[in-house]
């Protein structure tokens, strides 16, 4: 597949090294999964003799740096985005594979950790002109099919509109932040970070049992795609009483889904299964739309989730949608990372 063509997910693999627990423990166990990045394949281990053998369009190995996943998983989102099209980039896994730190890493120490949010505004704020451009943030959480805001806690119950007209979808409660430098965006995200853990405290759960979801909009004027000011133009006074402005908008979204493990319901009860049938519930709903995307069915189900409702306008159509899955070499997990493969599967 081609991240260039609409209407189709991209899928790439990711695997994380082995944390200090899993090189000391399982010291004496081979990792379940075996990556050959260059034919762009991952093997799975089912026992001590067979593998099972799976393609993806990417596959990045434990040694693929923050800079490599951007460019293949992300930048072709992005420039979409600055094209005009709309664009989702999604992680999706096991709580502790990644996600966060393939989407969301600051890079406060170092700058070559920085992850596909902090690495995207970047290319953006390169790539716009903030005398006739704008772009705006918001960042919210999606937490038992109710929307909250990030940036303002107080805002816990986001309505999700549809224009009946063009199927856009907005968040008219929803704060919107002006990002003119990278500076405000890192903080910005930080304060969400911050929310996000004080609205989780509070509601006594955890992070990896909701998404959290960072919307850019990205609005220009034609003037600049076209690289002609009016200064530049002898017909300048003309043409721009005749053409008024061409604005070009692109959205991307970027989701830190819920962590797909599967939460032991015959031991859940109350919050807990609560949170396992929402989170199965919005999980399954994007499942589904990916594989109608995948199998080109004209009948794509958004309206099953909040979670598919919101991503309806950036999503399949002429947005391009980009899904890492996020794995972990250890074997103890090989049942999760055999889920999570079948999911990343399904979407091609
Ligand atoms: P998730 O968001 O899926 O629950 P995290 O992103 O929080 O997982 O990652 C769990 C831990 O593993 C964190 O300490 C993170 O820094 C580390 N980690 C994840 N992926 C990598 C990677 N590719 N390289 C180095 N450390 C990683
Ligand atoms: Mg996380």
């Amino acid at each position: 597949g081609d991240a260039g063509v609409p209407g189709r997910v991209r899928v790439a693999v990711r695997l994380r090294p082995r944390n200090g627990e899993e090189l000391i423990a399982d010291a004496d166990f081979a990792d379940c999964v075996e990556l050959q990045p260059e034919l762009k394949r991952l093997k799975l281990r089912k026992n001590n003799w067979d593998t099972d053998t799976f393609e993806f369009d990417e596959v990045l190995t434990e040694y693929a740096s923050q800079k490599r996943v951007y460019e293949v998983v992300a930048k072709p989102v992005v420039e979409g985005v600055l094209d005009g099209y709309n664009g989702t980039i999604m992680a999706y896994g096991q709580t502790g594979t990644g996600k966060t730190y393939t989407l969301g890493q600051l890079g406060e120490e170092d700058v070559a950790d920085r992850g596909i949010m902090v690495r995207a505004m970047e290319d953006i704020l390169a790539e716009v002109s903030l005398e006739t451009d704008s772009i705006s943030v918001s960042y919210l959480q999606l937490y038992m099919e109710t929307v909250q805001d990030l940036l303002d806690p107080s805002n816990d119950n986001i309505a999700i509109v549809e224009d009946p007209k063009n199927g856009d979808v907005s968040l008219p409660g929803a704060t919107l932040v002006e990002i003119r430098d990278q500076q405000s965006f890192l903080e910005l995200l930080q304060l969400g970070e911050a929310h996000r853990f004080a609205a989780n405290t509070k509601l006594n759960t955890e992070s990896s049992r909701s998404h959290a979801i960072l919307m850019v909009n990205v609005r220009r004027s034609l003037k600049t795609i076209d690289g002609l000011s009016s200064e530049s133009n002898g017909n300048s006074h003309m043409t721009k009483s005749l053409k008024p402005p061409v604005v070009r908008k692109g959205k991307l979204v970027v989701v830190d889904l819920a962590g797909s493990e599967r939460i032991n319901k015959s031991g859940s009860e109350g919050h807990t299964l609560e949170e396992a049938k929402s989170i199965n519930l919005s999980l399954s709903a994007l499942g589904k739309c990916i594989n109608a995307l995948a199998e080109n069915s004209s009948h794509v189900p958004f309206r099953d989730s909040k979670l598919t409702r919101l991503l309806r306008d950036s999503f399949g159509g002429t947005a391009r949608t980009s899904l890492v899955i996020t794995i972990g070499p250890s074997p103890r997990h090989r049942g999760e990372t055999t889920s999570t493969i079948m999911f990343g599967q399904r979407a091609m």
